[in-house]
């Protein structure tokens, strides 16, 4: 279902080094001693593109900071560092350069503009929530909901031309006959409606980028495949890209075109959605698709059976060198082996590492980029 089109497609989203660390309140105690400050390092330091028409999947487990990093990019919370540099639409880039914004080769950096700059942005930047039951307001019919939108952008000059708006977004998440579905409320809505209600709210600002977060997790299997493939047309019919946030491999295997894996507010391995499900290089990554479901065991994936160890650490003690290590068995494997090369020049020197350096996001193949010192010295 997924389509590669992001070869020579236009970066519209360019992240670097974006952190978001929540300080911990300190207790008298600690104030006392002079404690340091500490923090939650939901996001810690974290770079990646976004290209025009595409499908980019931020997948891990809950704690990973993908849904921090999904509300960051919205300015729904704080940014501790880093910059996110997006190319907004026409319009919006002339309301911006109304507002005295500079923009550097038609891009703006999201974290760098004052609220009231960043409010025309929230036309182009669109959010989809995970549960359809509490993201609408039951007091609000499904019109109301969606000319809320239009209100707050100021698209449509007329009431007419706002409910024409309506009806088309209604139309295109497949919500007919649009005049009965309009003046409904959400509890006279299934799920999956609702879903669609959320969509069309999304969608309706005409937005370049939407961010869905865990947009079917909360939906009933039977019509998770419907929404998925709704997002995928609507993708096709209106040229937007999607941040879809996910912590299901099989979800982002069927939907992505590239596909970030995240650890403990890390990216750990980037590339394109077949290539990381069909050939993972992470240990982690691994890990994660040799637990996708294969109903056909004639199907299943190749791939060498790799488990981890225990629980995630918390995000306030990450452990020191590669984060993954007290998980990770490849590393205690490397490391077994090297040791009984008895300090012999041997493959597996590199474990020595694991524990006490932090490995980089490296290319190691033409798109393909991992966070393991297991393929630094083995690049292309
Ligand atoms: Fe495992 Fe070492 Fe690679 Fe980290 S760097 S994932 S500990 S092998």
């Amino acid at each position: 279902m997924a389509s590669s089109t992001i070869q020579g497609s236009e970066v519209i989203l360019d992240v670097k080094d974006l952190a978001v660390w929540f300080p911990i309140r300190r207790g008298i105690i600690d104030i006392i001693r002079g404690s340091a400050r500490r923090y939650v390092r939901a996001v810690d330091g974290i770079s990646f593109t976004v290209h025009e028409r595409e499908t980019f999947c931020l997948v891990g487990e809950s704690g990973c900071g993908k849904t921090t990093t999904g509300k960051a990019l919205l300015r729904l919370v704080p940014v501790m560092r880093g910059t996110a540099k997006f190319k907004p639409s026409k319009l919006v880039a002339e309301k911006l350069s109304e507002m005295g914004v500079a923009l550097s080769d038609g891009y703006v950096d999201l974290f760098a503009l004052t609220e009231r700059q960043f409010r025309p942005l929230r036309r182009d930047i669109q959010m989809i929530y995970q549960d359809p039951y509490g993201s609408l307001d039951p007091r609000f019919r499904v019109k109301d909901i969606l000319e809320e939108v239009l209100l707050v952008h100021k698209i449509g000059e007329s009431h007419s031309e706002r409910l024409e708006l309506i009806s088309k977004a209604l139309e295109m998440v497949k919500l007919t006959p649009v005049s009965e579905f309009m003046y409904r409320y959400p509890h006279q809505l299934s799920g999956g409606q609702r879903q669609r209600v959320a969509i069309a709210r999304a969608i309706i600002s005409n937005p370049r980028l939407v961010i869905a977060d865990e947009p079917v997790s909360m939906l009933d299997v039977s019509i998770r495949a419907e929404i998925l493939e709704l997002l995928n047309d609507l993708k096709e019919r209106m040229g937007v890209a999607y941040i879809f946030i996910t912590h299901d491999l099989a979800v982002a295997r069927y939907v992505c075109d590239r596909i970030a894996v995240m650890y403990l507010g890390k990216i750990v391995e980037v590339g394109p959605s077949d290539d990381v499900i069909h050939d993972p290089l992470h240990p982690y990554t691994e890990a994660l698709v040799s637990a996708i479901p294969e109903p056909d065991p004639s199907n299943r994936l190749k791939y060498r059976d790799v488990r981890i160890k225990g629980e995630v650490p918390t995000p306030v003690n990450i452990p020191q060198g590669c984060r993954f290590h007290p998980r990770c068995v490849v590393y205690e494997e490397a490391l077994r082996l090297h040791k009984e090369s008895a300090g012999k020049a041997d493959e597996y020197a590199w474990a020595e590492l694991c524990p006490s350096k932090e490995p980089g996001l490296v290319e190691v193949k033409p798109g393909r980029y991992v966070s393991c010192f297991k393929y630094e010295a083995v690049r292309y």
